[in-house]
């Protein structure tokens, strides 16, 4: 059933945060599901109910990859020039900032995570994420192989059609934009099937979407859960060219499984164990306030989380002290509060889940500080920051992401240990490493099988850099042409001319 959404001006966004139905938007339609069924979008900081959210299946992805492969074989988009496909990306960046304020206070709302992180982090990036690739397709070239003056081959890209994007709940708006702005920069469509958790921001841009003339069916979000649900239906419908999925490694396996039916080209951004390492001539000045945001940032709800601490024994002592002593200063409360550091898990399940691992940690670890929820704020699911010393980096705390505020500290005597503990998790992601001699970086940012390695810095990021895990932690890398090369198929068009 479609709704009247009126035009998506200012208010209308506006209103539509209020709004007490979260609709899927196909085609660019606002649709509630044919079933009418819908579900609970819970603010994780209160508890309350926000709104229902449409739920999708099976027939609102037909519909949805349906709108979407109608764009691509007879709409606008994939025969308009690259630049006109950029100017409305671009225009789709603007809009996102224009509406900063409408964005973030939904994505806080959705995942509990402080105002301040969705205004200066979260949402300028997604505008980014749009204004990069509209800036950053137009500057990829194409190859040409000469034989002779008679003879050329010329690798030219062409979309795939319609792509499924499948994206997480930690970042919501960054991440879908992450996949949304390569796939239509290259002239593809897309279904968009945001998380369970957090709708809203994925809802809203529906309205940016009609706002920059984006034609209908190029853009298409369905909301819904995984397996048996909208995201499984996504993953096996036939007219799907590819998967562009960030989440857990388990859901990983699942995807490519139901993928395999129809021999999807797949991107996957998975699971991680990140790792600082603080030798014993790092600046400790630097190093240990960034290994704290490293694991506390976002409540330690970062794939890129420094979520292990491996400390040198020469300083291990004054490290550990320096790391408790900055973490009882973290300041957990309100989201909306703008002096609070760190907010709410995103939900309940999450909550226990982590819960579980510190009760692990208590009994094979020492408990330096946290371990509790936040009793002062008993509504929302807020858990104390979390530090342990004492557990083996074999423990279950040191080897799986526990995806929370939890962070060992283990102790290392030489180089090879500490590149042997690093190595031992099924992930791959990212570590950082922390030491004055260059050498010593140097020879271990060689060793560590990760996709990402920092030398003694955290999350700095380049967007044309290749993004993405070794192992356990994904297939193909995101960011740059690494995006571009993944949304398109390159095809070799051979020339003989006539001398
Ligand atoms: P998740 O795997 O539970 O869910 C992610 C998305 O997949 C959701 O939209 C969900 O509905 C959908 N989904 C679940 N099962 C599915 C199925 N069988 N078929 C199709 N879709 C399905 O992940 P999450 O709990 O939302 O996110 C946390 C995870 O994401 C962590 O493991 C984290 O490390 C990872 N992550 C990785 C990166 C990265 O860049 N590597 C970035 C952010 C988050």
């Amino acid at each position: 059933m479609s709704i009247a959404t009126g035009t998506a001006s200012a208010n209308s966004i506006k209103e539509a945060l209020n709004n007490k139905t979260v609709h899927h938007f196909i085609g660019g339609q606002f649709e509630s599901s044919a079933s009418g069924d819908t579900f609970d979008d819970i603010n994780p900081a209160t508890g309350e109910v926000i709104a229902q959210i449409s739920s999708g299946g099976v027939t609102e992805i037909d519909m949805a990859v349906s709108a979407a492969k109608e764009a691509f074989d007879r709409g606008p988009w994939p025969r308009m020039s690259l630049r006109e496909r950029c100017d409305i990306l671009r225009k789709i960046g603007d809009l996102i900032l224009q509406y900063k304020e409408v964005l973030a206070h939904a994505e806080t709302r959705d995942t509990g995570k402080p105002l301040s992180e969705s205004l200066e982090g979260d949402i300028p990036r997604a505008a980014q994420n749009f204004q990069f690739f509209a800036d950053y397709a137009q500057a990829i070239t194409e190859e040409c192989f000469t034989v002779s003056d008679n003879e050329r081959h010329i690798a030219v890209r062409e979309p795939l059609g319609v792509a499924a994007l499948i994206t997480p709940w930690n970042l919501p708006l960054y991440l879908s934009s992450w996949k949304i702005a390569p796939c239509l920069a290259m002239g593809n469509t897309c279904v968009l099937k945001p998380a369970e958790w957090t709708p809203f921001t994925a809802y809203l841009l529906g309205f940016i979407a009609k706002e920059a003339g984006l034609p209908p069916g190029v853009l298409n979000v369905v909301h819904g859960f995984g397996a048996h649900s909208a995201g499984e239906a996504l993953t096996r419908h036939p007219d799907v060219s590819c998967i562009s999925f960030t989440g857990e490694t388990t859901t990983g396996k699942a995807i490519m499984s139901a993928a395999a039916q129809t021999l999807k080209k797949v991107s996957f951004e998975l699971g991680g164990k990140g790792a600082t390492i603080i030798f014993d001539d790092a600046d400790l000045k630097e190093a240990i306030p960034t290994a704290v945001r490293a694991a506390y940032r976002n409540q330690g709800q970062i794939c890129l989380a420094g979520s292990r601490l491996f400390v040198q024994e020469g300083v291990y002592k004054q490290v550990v002290e320096e790391v408790v002593a900055a973490v009882k200063q973290i300041r957990v409360g309100d989201p909306l509060d703008r002096n609070t550091q760190m907010g709410s898990i995103i939900s309940l399940e999450q909550l226990e889940k982590v819960q579980e691992y510190i009760q692990h940690g208590k009994k094979e670890g020492k408990l330096l500080t946290g371990g509790d929820r936040v009793k002062e704020l008993p509504n929302g699911y807020f858990l104390q920051p979390t530090v342990f010393s004492d557990l083996s980096f074999d423990s279950r705390c040191c080897q799986e992401e526990i995806f929370g505020p939890v962070l060992p500290i283990i102790p290392f005597k030489t180089e090879q240990q500490v590149i042997d503990m690093t190595n031992s998790t099924a992930y791959g992601l990212s570590a950082s490493i922390w030491s004055s001699n260059v050498d010593t970086c140097h020879r271990v940012s060689q060793k560590i099988r990760t996709g990402i390695l920092w030398v003694n810095c955290w999350f700095a990021r380049d967007l044309r850099t290749p993004f993405g895990g070794q192992k356990s932690s994904g297939i193909g890398r995101e960011g740059g042409r690494y995006a571009l090369d993944f949304f398109s198929e390159l095809k070799t068009i051979s020339y003989k001319y006539k001398a």
